[in-house]
């Protein structure tokens, strides 16, 4: 990589735009490099001190007066092949020596001789050089602008986080960018190798890695790796690379990869995670708040189940002859229906619990008989009878089975808040599931108003309501829930009101007649 830069003397340029907020830039002109790549005070003086020998040399050399212009340009454009001078330096050495060369000239009366060979000698000299400085300006142009586009590079890694890297398929040696070593935190003088790299990769992963480099010994045209790093001292950082072949070389393959840092990225990720499953839970207790009555009713039914089956009980224990049968049957009935008031305490408990989302294989078709028992008191009270087909029978999905129920519920109250302005007779809820290339789908019909075109694009959006008492957080929560699901959610207006719909990819058949489908 570059190890030489500059110095104060280089050609002047101004960095603007995103530059300007870069520790190493003033927000002025600057005669600096935004990046500074600098000899170390050793090196330059030594650069100097070679420099100054070499001059000696020359000028030792010199046998004339008349030799003395072209010595001088000679050794300045010497210092600015060293980084030295700079383009303006030289441009007015080379005047200088032009002018010194012309007086030379007329001194030595080559106006009044106007001799044809001292003419041609004095002409020689000053298109020498003329065409040394142009040839000496020219590479030094060329030269500055190779070390700007480095200094670019240089910088818009450090910029994007991302460093690159070279290695041949096999071979334990490779080369990379100083922000590639940055990244793995190694000396940028160190040559690296790929013990390095799975020395200062997370343990966990270093399986991953090695099955990255495994697979350049096998010349395969694009390896790509997302793993951990652990730092020496217990930080954790999070890195992507990619790597592509470039050319074939002596039976192995040479790769250009990039590594890039994405620790920040995924910290946010994560947090914006965390910060929607605390949304997601706030908003369930909430449903849960509304769905109060619905549920102290479905808790009661049970109940007075157990209280009527406990005083049939005790009549039939007290009769002259118990009828222990009967007994039995009642302590049967008892026991079923305090299994179903618990069940309902557990599911009640269950979303309001606050946890981290957990995937599990489960049915939808299960998932919404659920729901619907929690829902069930809510539709009476909304006077509607819901209408259940349920045939998503084709496989089980991956699901947090609480988030899935929030989403249902959510899209269950809306549709019921969406029928209150409808005459009872014509209200009605369809809950529907099936299976549709590889998904299984949900939806949920009502007869309410429908969707104005307009509010449509808007519906999925946070704060989105156009209710007087609503907080516009229920659809976009549920869309969170459902992209975290890998699926898709969609709302769209149906001849009678409006329909929701939600999809969500099939894991794993469960039915034998399905997977041969598949
Ligand atoms: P909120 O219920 O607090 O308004 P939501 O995100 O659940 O928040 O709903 C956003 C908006 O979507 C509602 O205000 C309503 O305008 C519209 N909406 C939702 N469900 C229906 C439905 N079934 N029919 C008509 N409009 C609906």
């Amino acid at each position: 990589m570059i190890d030489s830069k500059p110095e104060k003397a280089a050609d002047e340029y101004t960095l603007k735009g995103s530059f300007s907020h870069l520790p190493f830039h003033s927000g002025q002109r600057t005669t600096r490099p935004v990046i500074a790549i600098s000899l170390k005070p050793l090196e330059n003086a030594l650069v100097w001190l070679m420099g100054l020998i070499v001059a000696c040399g020359i000028i030792i050399n010199t046998e004339s007066r008349a030799d003395l212009p072209t010595a001088t340009l000679c050794i300045a454009v010497l210092l600015m092949a060293i980084n030295l001078f700079s383009l303006t330096a030289v441009i007015l050495v080379s005047l200088f020596c032009m002018l010194m060369l012309t007086a030379l000239f007329l001194y030595h009366g080559g106006l009044e001789r106007w001799d044809w060979a001292s003419t041609t000698d004095f002409f020689r000299d000053l298109s020498l050089l003329a065409a040394i400085t142009l040839l000496a300006l020219r590479g030094k142009k060329i030269c500055d602008e190779l070390r700007h586009r480095v200094i670019y590079f240089s910088g818009s890694q450090q910029l994007s986080q991302t460093g690159c890297l070279g290695f041949r398929s096999g071979c334990e040696e490779f080369g990379w960018s100083e922000q590639s070593a940055r990244i793995f935190e190694y000396p940028v003088d160190v040559k690296p190798t790929v013990s390095m790299v799975l020395a200062r990769t997370h343990p966990a992963d270093v399986a991953l890695v090695q099955a990255g480099f495994d697979k350049a010994a096998r010349h395969e045209p694009l390896i790509e790796i997302r793993h951990r790093l652990l730092m020496p001292d217990g930080r954790i950082k999070h890195v992507h690379m990619t790597a592509t072949p470039l050319s074939p070389h002596f039976g192995h393959l040479d790769y250009l990869g990039a590594v890039r840092d994405v620790t920040a990225s995924k910290l946010a990720e994560e947090a914006l995670c965390r910060a929607q499953t605390q949304l997601a839970h706030v908003s369930r207790v909430t449903s849960l708040g509304e769905l109060a009555a619905s549920i102290a009713h479905e808790v009661n039914q049970p109940l007075a189940a157990i209280t009527s089956s406990g005083e049939a009980c005790r009549n039939w224990l007290a009769r002259p002859q118990p009828d222990l049968d009967e007994v039995s049957q009642s302590i049967e009935r008892i026991i079923i229906s305090s299994n179903r008031a618990s069940e309902i305490t557990r599911r009640v408990k269950a979303l309001s619990r606050k946890s981290d989302p957990l995937r599990q294989n489960e049915s939808l078709n299960d998932i919404v008989g659920e729901t619907l028992s929690l829902v069930r008191y809510e539709l009476v009270s909304h006077k509607i009878t819901p209408i259940v087909e349920l045939a998503a029978f084709g496989g089980l999905i991956s699901a947090d089975r609480v988030q899935l129920q929030q989403v249902i519920i959510n899209l269950i109250i809306n549709a019921c808040q969406a029928m209150d302005a409808v005459p009872p007779n014509e209200r009605s809820l369809t809950i529907r599931t099936w299976v549709q290339d590889n998904e299984a789908v949900l939806e949920v019909a009502d007869h309410g108003p429908g969707i104005p075109s307009d509010v449509l694009p808007h519906l999925f959006m946070p704060f989105f309501t156009t209710k007087e008492s609503g907080l516009g957080m229920g659809l976009s929560i549920c869309r969170s829930i459902i992209d975290f699901h890998e699926g898709r959610i969609w709302a769209s207006v149906n001849a009678q009101g409006s329909s929701f719909f939600f999809a969500l990819p099939i894991r794993v058949a469960n039915d034998p007649g399905y997977a041969s489908a598949i």
